[in-house]
């Protein structure tokens, strides 16, 4: 086989929420992300599906170690998987405890439903990849991108299919309101800042890569056009939170709700049904927490 294959984990329900992609390498089958732990069953169906055992997964390639994409990786590195990730996220999937808990203190009982804790990884499994490192399996090799912004310790992994230069964009490249060029941003607390993130943006632009693939969710086939979507409105977005945040005349219900109007005005040509279906409460809270522990940071610095 040449190429590789998107599996669409179907994400509590939803279609083009979250993916895992399939390589089938001459080490063995490699993934780039793993998903949440939530949807391990089917993950696991999707690649018997496919005609891989899952139990022969040779490696996964992490972008990052937050839930909906790495929360599964653990059950295939007990099942002999080398967990590829960013040196600082090396020590979370062998001891998942303080990130369990603190997802625990966000989520409370939800966590088991919205995402699973994340599983364990033997720590024998886990590989830490610096900036740049080559990994090599045969007919595909992957580099490393370091790219924080979304986290710290934020991976893009870049690889050569057909003669075409890909790049699997994790959250870096936002994720995209399915069927739409439409950008939606995770500006998860503690580790947003927009700084970094707009920097990664311009490496990857200046690297010009033929395709991307986001894990929220699949090709973009025109990475300039979309770059450039994206980095303007992380920075116009931003913005907005930032002047609502720094509005003390106003309760967090009332900055949430200009901030919904802010989105569905950005989308006004979208069915507005479908755009709240993904840009849910849950997503806007989580930016507006974000945004605000990224201002006092930087005040405190
Ligand atoms: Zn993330």
């Amino acid at each position: 086989m040449s190429g590789y294959q998107t599996i669409d984990l179907k994400y509590h329900g939803l279609d083009e929420a979250d993916a895992v992609f399939l390589f089938e390498t001459e080490r063995g089958p490699v993934l780039v992300e793993s998903g949440p732990a939530v949807t391990l069953q089917t993950l696991r169906r999707e690649l018997q599906r496919l005609g891989v055992d899952p139990d022969s997964i040779h490696a996964i390639l992490l972008t990052h170690i937050h839930l909906d994409h790495a929360g599964a990786a653990g059950w295939f590195a007990d099942h002999g998987a080398t967990v590829h990730v960013h040196p600082f996220g090396v020590r979370h999937l062998s001891d998942p405890s303080r990130l369990n808990a603190s997802a625990r203190r966000i989520y409370g009982d939800e966590l088991d439903r919205i995402f699973g804790e994340l599983l364990r990884c033997p720590e024998s499994r886990v590989a830490p990849v610096e900036d740049g490192a080559r990994l090599d399996f045969g007919n595909v090799a992957f580099t490393a991108i370091e790219t924080p912004g979304h986290a710290r310790h934020h991976h893009a992994w870049a690889t050569e299919i057909d003669g075409r230069r890909v790049c699997f964009t994790g959250d870096v490249a936002a994720m995209r309101l399915p069927g739409t060029n439409f950008p939606l941003f995770p500006l998860a607390p503690p580790e947003f800042e927009l700084e970094p993130w707009l920097a990664s943006l311009a490496r990857l632009e200046a690297m010009d890569f033929d395709r991307l693939e986001l894990t929220h969710f699949g090709r973009i086939e025109d990475p300039r056009a979309h770059l450039a979507r994206v980095r303007d409105r992380l920075e116009r977005e931003t913005d907005v939170l930032r002047e609502l945040i720094e509005d003390d005349t106003l309760e967090d219900e009332d900055r949430l709700a200009a901030y919904r109007a802010w989105i569905s005005e950005e989308g006004r040509n979208l069915d507005q049904a479908h755009l709240r279906a993904f840009a849910k409460r849950s997503l806007l809270s989580m930016n507006l927490a974000g945004v605000r522990r990224y201002l006092q940071t930087r005040t405190a610095s």
